[in-house]
């Protein structure tokens, strides 16, 4: 297996480490020790294969659109992790954490949510495993996302909702962190994307690298190679990008493009393209790009998907970027609805509002005849419809 691994340390270059208070020093130390050994363990491998296999429904299907590839004169595959239980990739992660956590002797999982996506992944792996599950989330996410709250709670999950600052995602992250500082022996916090102090990134990346790994195994077989032409993902954090990348890193061949939510537009300032806009920081424990004022504080983003409006982005997708490993474009918010649409009419399936950035990227690619393109299809569209529903009456 070929794997991308930071120093020892966590850091990609000058990116990532881990810049935390003193009092979680402990906590940190604990995974930093100890998540390889348990993630190169063959029976934990063992127990969470089964999970990912029986449970999530992996391997998720790679699906050769006949009606995109004539439309781009090329071959068009959507890898499709919107069909993972709980909707998208993020239980990739969860599950794969929880059941760590379990070896740590943890009795309770934490979590952070935005949307409530991961949150909704975290307490549906909670309910499973038999942990106990609390997730913050800010008081005005609450109200945005309701069908997602009574979810977690019909799970089981306390939701408990942060009312500081915005009162969004970043609060509700900072509020799970005094938790996990407050109970730090029996408490496990599961972040949900490749961000975060060190093992972080690296961790999820590693539980979310079972999607490049499929992808080759899938390629192989449909197309004879194992390099495709183009990956495709989405990023907010990074996860489901660095999933469906990792394994292609080191192959000189396929081009990795990574699509931020370009919102109103790159030169407006309702925007989350970090990438682009942002600069050398730290937030949330590592070093890493993220859009802030001169004097250093951060810019709330903004973009049509919730999953996407984070003001960071993960460290090894700064250096991925900054070394040329990476390729990193932008898709404004009506180009990623068009693309929603146009996917929902073509092929019947009514993608996340998230994966629709990567979809409404084919339009950018000079693509050859032949080119192999995969698009990673993060999530499915039914947390979306609301928004959608919008764009619909009004094409009537
Ligand atoms: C959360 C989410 C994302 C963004 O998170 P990443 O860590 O960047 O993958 C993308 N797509 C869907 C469907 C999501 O739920």
């Amino acid at each position: 297996m070929n794997t991308f691994n930071p120093t020892s340390d966590g850091y990609y270059g000058e990116f990532g480490g881990a810049f935390i208070p003193e009092m979680l020093h402990a906590n940190v130390a604990e995974l930093q020790a100890k998540y390889l050994d348990i993630l190169e363990d063959s029976s934990f491998q063992q127990e969470m294969q089964s999970l990912l296999k029986d449970y999530v429904g992996r391997p998720t299907p790679l699906f050769y659109s006949e009606n995109l590839s004539k439309q781009y004169k090329a071959k068009i595959y959507l890898k499709r992790e919107d069909l993972n239980h709980t909707g998208a990739h993020k239980i990739n992660n969860t599950i794969g954490q929880v059941l760590l956590a379990k070896r740590l002797n943890k009795k309770r999982i934490i979590a952070e949510t935005g949307a409530g996506q991961h949150g909704v992944a975290t307490a549906t792996t909670c309910a499973l495993l038999g942990l106990e599950c609390t997730v913050f989330m800010g008081a005005i996410d609450i109200e945005r996302q309701k069908p997602n709250v009574e979810r977690m709670k019909m799970l089981g999950a306390t939701v408990v909702p942060a009312n500081s600052g915005s009162k969004t995602l970043k609060d509700a992250t900072n509020e799970a962190i005094r938790e996990w500082i407050n109970n730090p022996t029996d408490t496990h916090y599961v972040i949900g994307s490749v961000v975060g102090p060190h093992p972080y990134p690296d961790m999820v990346a590693k539980f979310q690298s079972i999607i490049s790994k499929e992808i080759q195994e899938q390629l192989l077989e449909k197309e004879n190679t194992a390099k495709p032409d183009y990956v495709i993902a989405c990023v907010g954090g990074g996860s489901n990008a660095m999933g469906a990348f990792y394994h292609f890193i080191d192959n000189n061949h396929t081009k990795l493009i990574a699509v931020e939510a370009a919102g109103k537009g790159i030169q407006t300032d309702k925007t989350a393209a970090t990438i682009a806009l942002g600069k050398k920081g730290i937030i949330h424990g590592s070093k890493t790009y993220l859009i802030q004022t001169e004097d250093g504080q951060i810019i709330e983003p903004y973009s049509i998907s919730a999953g996407l409006d984070y003001p960071g982005i993960g460290p090894a997708h700064a250096y991925l970027n900054d070394t040329n490993k990476i390729m990193v474009g932008s898709i404004t918010d009506d180009e990623a609805i068009k693309a929603a649409f146009h996917l929902t009419r073509t092929d019947g399936i009514i993608p996340a509002l998230e994966s629709a950035h990567a979809l409404a990227y084919l339009e950018k690619l000079n693509l050859k005849e032949n080119d192999i393109v995969i698009v990673n299809l993060s999530g499915r569209g039914d947390k979306d419809m609301l928004t959608y529903q919008k764009y619909f009456t009004n094409e009537k």
